[in-house]
Formats: structure tokens, sequence, C-alpha cells
């Protein structure tokens, strides 16, 4: 029998992209039909349990009880007439991923009979059996469980044949057990703390709504090869592979054609996720072979976050119907570019002002500096947190690989904005500021716009950097649920903006004017937080030298980047703006260390495994081969044979070799799981796993790719690089 490799190396001639049926109405007929948007609401609600909805969405606030059944009954009526059989509450517990537990439209009643049913209590709350979700101590098997509950904000939506109702996820005794119940209260803090500083300068702004535009990268790889690659179903990567002879090096894959296979996969996602609301605008080739990019248009931040883990969802179910795999991990191929997710994020009023976007007034170009400036500020504050907040198994292979931004973080802004602050650092002087200095300042700052309007000023090497009208957070993973990020970074800007008021505030208040009072506290700023920008190359080993004379940290390795979570200076934060209690904080500590070891040990088992049960018997299946060869020689050349076998002779020793580093390695770093598998302390066991089992697997790898390359071709039971990588 052919191996699996060969196999699917078959199976791959015969496939032809899968065109898709016409869709009869355009892109933008298609949007949002699969969503109880407004206008799916508006037809099936009465016009006064309309309006209380949209009262509530607006004011961000849950649904009132007494209308849930109401709205429960129009919300099934229009699901069933889409197909909808089930409903299920759809939620993002710590695992990262999306958890859903379906239930039918279908209760029996007391005479026997069955009804289509949903009413208001199954719209509102449900009580999945949480107990085995991660939740970090916080309940243990035997208390209640965990409850969900519609969060208005986000609409719901029919997928496949179900309702599917975006809700938070807490326990019984009211911690969040979930990404979104934080999420929201960032957004209503950092709301509140943006609207009272927009206050000194336009009294009109009301609310502030934070925005999210994510890029999402990806791999294709057909289906019948990752199949044959045990590590690729189990662990998301390849835990073996020797570089193809072609890689990236010719750059020929960046924004270049789109294979035709890879074209209609992205036209029936495209299509899918547009049925679903997701604004999918932009797609292109990545850097490395088979690698994708799919942008939307922004949205709000809640709703863009539920969309990017909808597209990821959507991606693997499309994917496997044109015979692909998606592979969303960070780092599916050694030395082939990772993937990552670009998180664009912003501030904008009820006006519909970008704050981050100066306007054609001096008053909301001050605006812009003082939302521009906080931001660097707190992110020059709390790096540290930032780091955190992207740590993963899987982010630590790209962080600091020289292909996404390093693990220091640091924030880029460009030459000529780096100019204004300058300005502003050196006319702000003195306990009063004169007349001319003030003039000069304001006509700078009065050139703020036309400097960006031809701001090409781009680097791609930093994990934190300004794009003209945006931030733009580049090294959070392509796995990651966005909210991780986004928590962090909401909370310390909200904080930040808290700190800037009162100090400019204080100085009001001893009779110092409003303008020269945020002047003065935006050049204390400016002055503070100069050590966190960084205009140069953030790949080049020249940036870490400098960051640690900046005292900047460089934590490459997640167990340590994230015992920033437990500090007491940051329970203090996310307490002071009622986010996280540090119950919460703690569990999320927990849960995330654990997490990490987990997927550490299980890429571990999947080492040990496929090098002792496949490798090594494949090498010494060629070895016998090469060992019948010599003997076959020497029984016909007699003496002479050691000069006609001499290759053959090296090789069965060179295979000998590898077999033998490769059970050393494997040998110890069994043992080493083992010794850590009996700590009983999280951290410690974690951080064990990071220092002395990952190590082993480079090691192993490097014998098991040289195998790679001497044994034959025709019995390498793993797909290798080139075929996964360049097959279309
Ligand atoms: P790239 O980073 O690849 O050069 P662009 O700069 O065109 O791409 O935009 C990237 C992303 O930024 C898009 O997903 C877009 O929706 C998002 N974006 C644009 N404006 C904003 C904004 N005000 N807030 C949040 N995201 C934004
Ligand atoms: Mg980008």
């Amino acid at each position: 029998m052919s191996s699996l490799r060969f196999q699917a190396l078959q199976d791959i001639l015969d496939r032809e992209p899968l065109m898709k049926e016409e869709e009869s109405m355009s892109r933008a007929e298609l949007f949002g039909t699969n969503v109880f948007n407004r206008s799916a609401m508006k037809k099936n609600l009465s016009s006064d349990i309309f309006k209380k909805v949209i009262e509530a969405i607006e004011g961000g606030r849950r649904l009132d009880r007494s209308i849930a059944g109401q709205v429960a009954t129009g919300m099934r009526t229009w699901a069933m007439a889409k197909g909808a059989t089930h409903y299920t509450h759809w939620f993002q517990p710590l695992t990262g991923l999306t958890a859903e537990k379906h239930d039918a439209f279908f209760e029996t009643t007391s005479d026997g009979e069955a009804i289509d049913h949903f009413g208001g209590a199954q719209l509102s709350q449900q009580e999945p059996d949480a107990s085995s979700f991660p939740n970090g101590g916080i309940r243990n098997t035997f208390e209640a469980r965990g409850y969900t509950a519609w969060d208005p904000t986000s609409p719901a939506f029919v997928m496949g044949s179900t309702l599917c109702i975006p809700t938070v996820f807490v326990a019984y005794t009211g911690e969040a057990l979930d990404y979104k119940t934080p999420l929201l209260k960032t957004i209503t803090a950092i709301d509140k703390a943006a609207t009272d500083v927009c206050q000194y300068f336009d009294k009109k702004v009301t609310k502030v709504i934070t925005t999210l535009g994510w890029e999402q990268e990806y791999f294709l790889v057909d289906y019948a090869l990752v199949n044959a690659r045990p590590d690729l179903i189990l662990t998301g990567r390849t835990l073996f592979g020797h570089l193809s002879s072609k890689g990236q090096q010719l750059d020929d894959h960046y924004f270049g054609s789109i294979p035709e296979r890879a074209k209609a996969f992205m036209e029936e996602f495209e299509f899918e996720s547009i049925k679903l609301g997701i604004p999918v605008k932009t797609r292109h080739n990545e850097v490395a072979p088979n690698q994708f990019e799919c942008a939307p248009i922004f949205e709000e931040l809640n709703l863009a976050v539920d969309h990017n883990q909808l597209v990821m969802d959507v991606m693997e179910k499309v994917a496997r119907k044109h015979k692909f795999k998606a592979l969303l991990h960070e780092k599916p191929f050694a030395n082939v570019n990772g993937s990552g997710k670009h998180n664009n994020w912003s501030l904008a009023t009820n006006l519909g002002d970008n704050l981050l976007s100066p306007g054609n007034t001096p008053k909301s170009n001050i605006r812009f500096l003082t939302f521009f400036v906080n931001t660097i500020k707190a992110v020059h504050e709390y790096n540290d947190l930032i780091r955190a907040s992207i740590a993963s198994a899987g982010n630590d292979h790209r962080l600091g690989a020289n292909e996404a931004p390093p693990a220091i973080i640091s924030v880029f802004i460009g030459t000529e904005l780096s100019a204004v602050l300058d300005v502003v650092e050196k006319r702000v002087t003195g306990d009063k500021m004169n007349t001319d200095d003030k003039t000069d300042l304001k006509l700078d700052i009065g050139k703020i716009p036309s400097i960006l309007l031809d701001n090409t000023d781009r680097n791609r090497t930093s994990p934190f950097a300004f794009t003209g009208n945006k931030f733009e957070l580049r090294a959070v993973g392509s796995q990651a649920n966005c909210s991780s990020s986004m928590i962090v970074l909401n909370t310390i800007v909200a904080k930040q903006l808290q700190e800037f008021k009162k100090s400019v505030d204080g100085h009001i208040a001893k009779g110092v004017k409003k303008d020269e009072a945020v002047f003065k506290i935006l050049k204390k700023y400016i002055v503070e937080s100069k050590s966190i920008r960084f205009e140069g190359n953030g790949y080049g080993d020249e940036w870490e030298k400098e960051a640690k004379k900046r005292g900047l940290s460089n934590i490459k390795t997640t167990p340590h980047a994230l015992d920033v979570f437990i500090l007491d200076k940051t329970k203090k934060l996310f307490k002071d703006l009622d986010i996280l209690s540090g119950v919460e904080l703690d569990a999320r500590h927990e849960i995330e260390l654990e997490n990490y070891k987990l997927k550490i040990q299980i890429e571990s088992r999947m080492i040990g495994d496929l090098a002792l049960n496949q490798i090594i018997p494949t090498a010494i299946e060629y070895q016998n081969t090469l060992v019948s060869n010599v003997n076959g020689l020497k029984n016909i050349m007699g003496s002479k044979f050691k000069k006609t076998a001499g290759s053959q002779l090296n090789t069965i020793e060179m295979i000998s070799e590898h077999i033998t580093g490769i059970e050393k390695n494997v040998s110890l770093m069994v043992d080493a799981r083992r010794k850590l598998n009996k700590i009983d302390d999280g951290a410690k066991s974690a951080r064990g796993y990071c220092e002395k089992v990952v190590p082993f697997f480079d090691a192993i790898r490097r014998d098991v790719d040289k195998l790679e390359i001497i044994v034959d071709d025709k019995i390498w039971p793993l797909p290798k690089y080139r075929e996964m990588l360049f097959t279309k």
C-alpha cells in the first residue's frame, strides 16, 4: 500500500477549483442577510418592542426581561424562515475558541404534542455545564454552573441551521469566565474617560466608541496533505520538515496573482462572511508561499471582535469544502514567515470624528495631539502588559524571529510627527508660555493635517505603529482572540486619560488657561515617554542592545511574559477601572499558564511519537536497503567492495548517528516531562516546560530533518515542505 503522503499527492492531481454557483445578489445586497439586524428587527418586532431593543443596544444595557419573550418570538420566526432549527448561546471562553451548545426550537407539551418554542428565558440566559471550561480555580466542579447572558450590542445571526446569540459567560459568583465581559467593561471605561477629555475641546461630544479593523493572516494547505501530517492535525504546526529548496526568497508570492483554487475558496468564504454582516473587503497573497490575508472595513470594537472569531470559524468550514485546511497557527512552518493579526485601533466620537485624525480647526488638532500623546504615554507606562496580552505558545515562535515585531514593545510614529512632538517639547517652557511661543506652537500644530495627508512613512518592523489615523498593533498572534490585547489597550488608555484629566484640571484650578494646561501636561508626557519611541529597524540586533540600554523589557517567552498580570500595580489598575478583580486576574494568569503548558506537552508527545514510530522505522528501512546493497557488492566484488560502496557505508553510519541522537533526546525529553508533571504549582510547571522541554524540540528536529534529506524520497512518510507550500 502506498503511504498517505503518496495518496495525497495523487489526489491533488485531480483537484479543480470548486466553482461556486453564481450569487444572484451583489455583495452589498447580501450584506447582513443572516443577521438579526435593525431592519430584520423592524420587520419582525412590534414598533414598541423594536424601540426598546434599540434603546438597550444604544445604552449598552441588558434587555429588559419583560420584553424578552416578544423579542424571542420575533427572532425565532425570522431564524426559522432562514432555515434555522436550533439555537445556541455563542460565547468566548478563555480557551480562545468560541463555544456553543445547540438546543432545538422544540418543546413537548403536557398533552403529548410538540410545539416550536423559543421563549424570553431561553433568549436571555442559558446555563451551560461550564465546569469543563477553563476557570482558573474560580469554580471547582462541585460548585454551581456558570451562565451565559445575551449581549444585545452584538446582533444574533444564523449560521447553517443554527440561530447564534452572542453572550457573555460568567460564573454564578459573578466572575467573568470569558473575553467579552471585561471587553465590554473596557469599552464603557474608555468611553467615559475619553468623553470627559473631549469636553475640553467640544461640548457636543457625548460618547466615544472604540474602533477595530483587524487583518487576518492564514495558510491554505491541501487537506489530503494535512491528513498525512499528524503534527498539523494535533498541534496546528509542523514539528519536523526540512526547508524546501525554494522558500520565500524570491518574494514572488506577496501580492502575486491569487491561485485559482485559493481564489474560489476566498469567494465563497467572503460571501458567507458578508451574509453574516462581516464587511470583508481586502484579500491578497502574503509573504510566504500559500499564505494569504483577509481584512474587513473597521467596526465598533465589540462587533469587530465577534466578527474576527466568526471569520476564523467560517474560514475553516469553507476551506474544508474546498479540500483545504486553513492553518491559523502562528508558525505552521519553521523558517517560513508565520501568521499574525494586525489590530488597527482608534477612537471615534458620537459626531463621527476619528480622535486619532486631526481636523480642520486648531482645536481639533490639539485634541488629536492629546489622544495621540496619551496613547503613547499609556504604552510607555504599561508596555509589559501589552507584551503579556499577546503572549501564547504559538506567538513565541514569531516575536523576535525577524519576521514579526520583536518581543520588545515600542511605538513608531514617523519622522514628521516626531518633529511635531519635538516642537511641543521645545516651545512649552516655564510656568507661563509667552505669546510668541504659543502662536508658533499653534501654527506648527496646524500643519499636522497636511503632514498626515502624504504621510507615507511606514515601518513594518514596529509592534505598535501610528499609521495616519489609527494605531496598529502588529504583534498579535493569528489564532488569538483580539479581545485579549484590546482589553489591555483600552484599559491602559482609559487610565491614562483619567490621569491626564486630573492633571489638567489641577492646573486649571490654579488659574492656568485650559490650552496652556493641556500643552504643559502633553509636554511632560512627551518627555517622560521618549524611551518607548523607536523609529529604526525593529528586527535588528542593534535594537535589542539599544532597548536594553533604555531599560525596555524584552521578554521572549510566554510563561515569563504572563507574570505581569498578577503584579500589584496591574491588579490596582484593573480594579480602579472596574474591569477585572484581583481574583479574576489570578484566574486568567493560571488559565493562560496551563494553556501554555498543555500546548507544549502535546507538542512534546507528538514529537516523541512521530520520531519513534515513523521517522526511526523509516530510517532503519532505508538503512537496511543500503546494508543489503553493500552486502551484495561485497559478494560480487570481494575485497574491492569498500571503495565502490564508500558512500553507502558513510550514509549507513550517518543514519545510525541521527537515530542515536533522536533516541537520546526523546528519552531525555520524556524524563524532563515526568519530573515536571509532579509539580503542582502551575507557574513553576509552565516555566519548566518552557525551559526544560522546549529546547529538545530543535535538537530532535535537527536530526529528523537531516534524515529527511538522506532517506529515499519514496518511503518518507510525511508530506514535505515543498509539497505543502507549493501545490496549488
Ligand atoms: P495596511 O495596514 O495593510 O496597509 P490599511 O492601512 O489600508 O492596510 O488598513 C488596515 C486596516 O485598518 C483595515 O482593516 C481598516 O479597516 C482599518 N482601519 C482604517 N481606519 C480605521 C479606524 N479609524 N479604526 C480602526 N481601524 C481602521
Ligand atoms: Mg496592516
